[in-house]
């Protein structure tokens, strides 16, 4: 997906969404308008029953409201007309002398500020009171008492329901990001991968040739050199196709080791002695040294062997000069350590906790142009991780990289 295109997609989600939310705003709004004046139509009718019963039967001889009143039976008949248009809340009940300014009753003495500012307050005049004084009784309605629904509450859901399709939004657009990553690197594997092959194939055909020439197939020494050519390059592509199968069985869960007894000594030997031909023809040097003693360990000699092939392969391809390499094997007291050093062009730190994950490469620019397909030091973390060892790395850029392997022994 171009950059502008999703730039664009983006925008018109932005704007989608936004107006999404100001449209549910505003529709909360009304209908939060609609239930609060149909709620006062509401209590105002059943108010009016309330006073009408008051003025008529239940009341009428005292002289006084304060005498007569009984009040638990006013608070019920209130509950009770409210009933009756669906309004199923007991509301604290005033009783407010005009006059005097003071409230003669109320049902709950915490609320009586909001009874002062309460808008439903109804007046009456009960028959027989001789007093032109004005009582009113007054309905307050505390918020938590109140089944209206919070308009806000529209709002916070079509908020939250805008983030969830937003999330979705944006998962949807990682996964097509994913897979158009995936694709280069499909297509980057394949291109290395016919480049990683052609090379030593061109080698063989060209030490086959030469081969054939009768001169050279009478001299021993040209005979034989052709034949280790031969043999090096045959070992690099088995190498190859090796770690890029083996990585990929290695997921597998029921993958299992071979275990034996490997002397690791002399495997470090037979590793060195493949990169013979690759080392001289880059006038490099490879370095051992064999302190491990015992030198046997536990452990699959095949992919062991492709372990330390690829370290100092790396470190070979990842020298910009003549190759400096050195393997050295030693035992602590639980341990068996080997470690491959190189002097090449190092790994920035930013870099160091990525090298292990499966197709990273660190981005070299235009100044080593090195063919790869990020999956060798994966390989070897997984081997190491099968063995139940553990690896790390020592690197700093232009002075070198340490890859230090620790095995219980
Ligand atoms: P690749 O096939 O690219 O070599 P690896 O998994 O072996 O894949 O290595 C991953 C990346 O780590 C390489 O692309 C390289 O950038 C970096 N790297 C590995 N080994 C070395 C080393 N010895 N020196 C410098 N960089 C290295």
């Amino acid at each position: 997906m171009k950059r502008w295109f999703r730039v664009i997609i983006i925008s018109i989600f932005a704007l989608a969404a936004v107006s999404l939310v100001v449209i549910q705003f505003i529709q909360a709004r009304r209908t939060y308008s609609i239930s609060d004046n149909m709620f006062n139509i509401s209590v105002t009718s059943a108010m009016d029953e309330v006073i009408k019963e008051i003025n008529g039967e239940v009341f009428q001889t005292a002289t006084h409201p304060a005498a007569t009143f009984n009040y638990q039976e006013l608070d019920s008949l209130i509950a009770e007309e409210l009933l009756l248009v669906g309004i199923d809340v007991h509301p604290v009940v005033g009783l407010y002398d005009g006059s005097q300014g003071s409230f003669l009753y109320t049902s709950d003495p915490r609320h009586e500020g909001l009874l002062e500012q309460s808008p439903y307050r109804y007046s009456f005049q009960p028959i027989g009171v001789i007093s032109s004084n004005q009582f009113f009784i007054i309905l307050g309605f505390p918020h938590s008492l109140l089944p209206r629904i919070d308009s806000n509450l529209y709002l916070y859901m079509s908020v939250f329901l805008v983030l969830v399709i937003a999330i979705m939004f944006f998962i949807s657009l990682r996964t097509i990001a994913n897979q158009r990553r995936l694709d280069q690197m499909k297509n980057e594997f394949i291109s290395n991968m016919t480049h990683e092959v052609k090379t030593p194939i061109s080698t063989i055909s060209l030490a086959c040739e030469m081969l054939q020439d009768h001169s050279v197939a009478q001299d021993e020494a040209a005979r034989t050199n052709f034949v280790s050519i031969i043999a090096d390059e045959n070992q690099r592509m088995r190498v190859l196709v090796e770690t890029i199968l083996q990585s990929s069985k290695m997921s597998n869960r029921n993958f299992s080791l071979n275990l034996t007894e490997v002397n690791v000594n002399a495997l470090v030997n037979k590793v060195a002695q493949s990169f013979r031909l690759t080392l001289a023809n880059r006038n490099g040097r490879l370095d051992t040294i064999l302190e491990a003693e015992p030198p046997t360990l536990v452990a699959d000699e095949l992919h062991l062997s492709n372990l330390i092939y690829n370290l100092v392969d790396n470190g070979i391809k990842y020298s910009s000069g003549a190759p400096h390499i050195i393997v050295h094997t030693w035992r602590e007291p639980e341990r068996f350590l080997i470690s491959v050093q190189d002097h090449g062009i190092g790994i920035p730190k930013a870099d160091q906790k990525h090298v292990f994950e499966k197709f990273y490469r660190v981005s070299t620019g235009n100044v080593h142009n090195v063919k790869g397909f990020g999956i060798g030091l994966n390989y070897v973390a997984q081997v190491v991780r099968l063995h139940h060892g553990t690896i790390s790395l020592e690197s700093a850029p232009r002075q070198g990289s340490t890859f230090t392997l620790a095995f219980p022994a």
